[in-house]
């Protein structure tokens, strides 16, 4: 139930509780755990309070009434420099602040929530981001287990990220491209620039943003990772040599449970129905996630691409995805090029959208959520990372699984179009689809879900709010 401080009937769930960082790609998977713990024994399993920012807020109506509850904190803390945007979006800067100035309001709402419950809460599940929280929990006596959202491979990079301090190697010594191409012996495929989080973050707060991170995982009682060992079983092996604590594989989350009701946009579910009317493996996906963003020029660059590409594409254009525009507008002339085998939304069921049988290869800015369940239906990637973890998942989708390849240096609009004729219609796109398909049998074997069936059924008919061209 919503209620503002955690009241309301408490059950006699044993009860766990969760603080999410209040970011799409943070919050799914959390509320996924969450549905997980609560569904266990067919919803007589744990109950559940979510503690959250007040800003970027889940909607406690999309969740089961019974044993779910939804504590907002920090109602009257000013966000807006707490939510990053952008390839030069200072990420570690807006975890750093987000730290600082929620950490007092949810003393207060923890305390309150722990003299009202009857029982001790069995433990706080807190993102691995929110070292303030967890340091407030162990100050009231409530153990945590720390979820990390990205991958194992980014969590080695991190443990490594002072020794490659130490030896001088970051900060990067300058910005010239051969360097920061530089491969790192220490972290195989991964090159220099994959360690840096934007262009804008310092690395003192980078440096900061990071041994949070790894004091939260090493003071924890253990650490959930959202990834499947089939995967990236060797560096599963070096976080358990390297960190101390139990660790607990629990990926991938979305076949385990849906997180129903996280996603904080509106999901278009149109496009799937005219997904319907393609053939299999035919249609492009492209999306950049929940935070990156896009220039003019490159928006422009992205439209002909696609255009010239003769390919039916998906195209997700979030309302804030193209960098300071407040309408987004698509070149003339482009709606007659790709009508009948072009569809643009401003936010796609995305799940829904990979598991479909018509999509052929998604453009994505490799968020580990995005990476995860493109894997998990068996889609090959085009690449275009832009800042925190995306260069390092890349890395690993081109250099390790080899399902996809990246969308390298100024987007441009006949480098679009030879990049999706590879994917979908070379011999080399082909090998890739299948290698990500073998990962996606892996993967259903490891979560026991049937293997998602093409649509035939729709559900709910939302307002058209896409663009179909
Ligand atoms: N997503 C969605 N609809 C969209 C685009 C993205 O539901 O149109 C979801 C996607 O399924 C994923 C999350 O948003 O679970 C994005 O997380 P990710 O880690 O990929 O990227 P982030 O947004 O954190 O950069």
């Amino acid at each position: 139930e919503a209620s503002p401080a955690g009241s309301g009937s408490s059950g006699r769930r044993r009860r766990v509780l969760m603080f999410p960082l209040p970011f799409q790609g943070h919050l799914t998977p959390m509320l996924q755990l969450a549905g997980a713990l609560h569904a266990r024994g067919g919803g007589g399993g744990l109950g559940v309070t979510v503690f959250h920012a007040a800003f970027n807020a889940p909607d406690p109506a999309r969740h089961p009434a019974a044993g779910f509850r939804f504590v907002p904190v920090g109602e009257g803390v000013a966000s807006g420099d707490l939510v990053p945007s952008g390839s030069d979006a200072d990420f570690a800067g807006a975890l750093l602040r987000i730290n600082d100035r929620l950490r007092e309001p949810f003393r207060d709402r923890l305390r309150q929530a722990l003299a009202e419950e009857e029982a001790r809460p069995a433990c706080l599940v807190v993102d691995s981001n929110l070292r303030g929280m967890q340091l407030v929990a162990e100050e009231l006596g409530v153990p945590t287990l720390v979820l990390r959202t990205g991958a194992a491979a980014c969590l080695v990079a991190y443990m490594a990220f002072p020794a490659l301090c130490d030896k001088g190697l970051l900060p990067p010594a300058s910005q010239d491209k051969a360097q920061l191409d530089t491969p790192l012996d220490e972290l195989p495929p991964l090159r220099l620039r994959d360690m840096v989080f934007s262009p804008t973050t310092t690395h003192a707060n980078m440096t900061r943003c990071l041994r949070d991170l790894l004091d939260a995982a090493r003071s924890s009682s253990g650490v959930i990772l959202n990834t499947f060992q089939d995967l990236e079983s060797s560096d599963l092996q070096k976080i358990t040599n390297g960190l101390g604590v139990p660790m607990y594989t629990v990926g991938p989350l979305h076949k385990i449970s849906s997180g129903i009701g996280s996603s904080l946009l509106a999901q278009d579910q149109t496009c799937l129905e005219w997904l319907d009317r393609q053939e299999a493996d035919s249609v492009l996906y492209v999306s950049l996630g929940s935070l990156a963003s896009m220039d003019e020029k490159e928006l422009l660059e992205t439209a002909w691409g696609l255009a010239n590409s003769q390919r039916p594409f998906l195209w997700v254009i979030r309302h804030n995805m193209v960098k300071s525009s407040r309408e987004v507008s698509l070149p003339d002339g482009f709606e007659e090029a790709t009508r009948g085998r072009g569809m643009v939304v401003p936010w796609a069921p995305q799940q829904e959208v990979l598991a479909h049988h018509a999509i052929g290869g998604f453009w994505t800015h490799n968020g580990w959520n995005s990476t995860l369940e493109s894997i998990c239906e068996g889609v090959p990637m085009i690449c275009w990372p832009q800042f925190a973890d995306q260069m390092i998942n890349m890395r690993y989708v081109q250099e390790v699984w080899k399902i996809g390849f990246e969308l390298e240096g100024e987007l441009e609009r006949g480098k679009i179009e030879r990049a999706i004729a590879k994917l979908l219609c070379t011999e080399e796109g082909r090998g890739m689809r299948q290698r990500a398909k073998d990962l996606r049998d892996k993967a259903l074997h490891r979560s026991r879900a049937p293997p998602t069936q093409p649509r035939s059924i729709r559900r709910s008919k939302r307002p058209a709010r896409h663009r179909a061209i």
